[in-house]
């Protein structure tokens, strides 16, 4: 299973000319702000039409993007992560919905969230159950857009970790700015300037000092 791109996208006065071919398991993008880490996402989603080129999906036959995820704020826990499990759709939930939204909550620790609601919960908590959402859908392609940006060190090593554990037979891809959790995943994709600057296993990429020194240890 492999998604393959290569797409032309025009956003104002950006232009995202990106070709390229996730692969089965972890891909962190990174790239700096503005360089087309979302466009690039939000097309693989289906979200955004490309003005020109294509992408070929073999062997996924559903996916979901999750960015900046709104939450109402009388919404519990349970709520989010029920959203994820019907794909952010609008179908009704069944008893499996809720033993499986309460199964991806407790692989982030956040089973006890699940009754709370969300106004009374910190940016870390919240990024936790909007995770296990994006995990309750078990779509075969994932597209997380900065899901660590709120989290610590520590929580950042797990969540790359329960992403890895979940990654058979499934694509993830994670944009980061987090240089400590590209050794996390199994690709790396650069993004410069709405081009792939660079594509390949996490173990050969070597992270511009830019990054590495100021962006990396954040
Ligand atoms: P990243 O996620 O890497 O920060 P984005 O893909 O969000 O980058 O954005 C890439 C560029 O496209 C940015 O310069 C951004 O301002 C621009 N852009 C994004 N969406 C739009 C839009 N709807 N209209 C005009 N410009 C946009
Ligand atoms: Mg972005």
């Amino acid at each position: 299973m492999y998604v393959e791109f290569n797409v032309v996208k025009r956003l104002g006065d950006f232009q995202l000319a990106a070709k390229g071919r996730v692969e089965e398991g972890v891909t962190c993008v990174v790239g700096p702000n503005g360089s087309g880490k979302t466009t690039l996402m939000k097309i693989l989603a289906g979200l955004l039409k490309p003005d020109s080129g294509r992408v070929e999906y073999v062997g996924v036959s559903s996916r979901v993007y999750v960015g900046d995820f709104y939450t109402p704020p009388e919404a519990t826990g349970l709520d989010v992560v029920l959203a994820g499990r019907t794909r952010f759709g609008r179908r009704p939930v069944g008893r499996e919905d809720v033993e499986k939204a309460a199964e991806y909550a407790e692989l982030l620790e956040a089973a006890d969230l699940l009754k709370r609601r969300i106004s009374t919960l910190s940016g870390g908590q919240r990024q936790r159950l909007v995770i296990a959402a994006a995990l309750a859908s078990e779509a075969d392609l994932l597209l997380l857009d900065e899901p660590l940006s709120n989290l610590h060190g520590d929580w950042r090593g797990r969540v790359m970790e329960v992403l890895r554990g979940l990654s058979r037979g499934r694509l993830v891809v994670v944009s980061t700015h987090h240089g400590d959790v590209l050794k996390c995943c199994h690709y790396v994709l650069q993004m410069e300037n709405g081009v792939v600057a660079w594509l390949g296993p996490s173990a050969d990429y070597q992270p511009r000092l830019a990054e590495a020194e100021c962006g990396g240890s954040r």
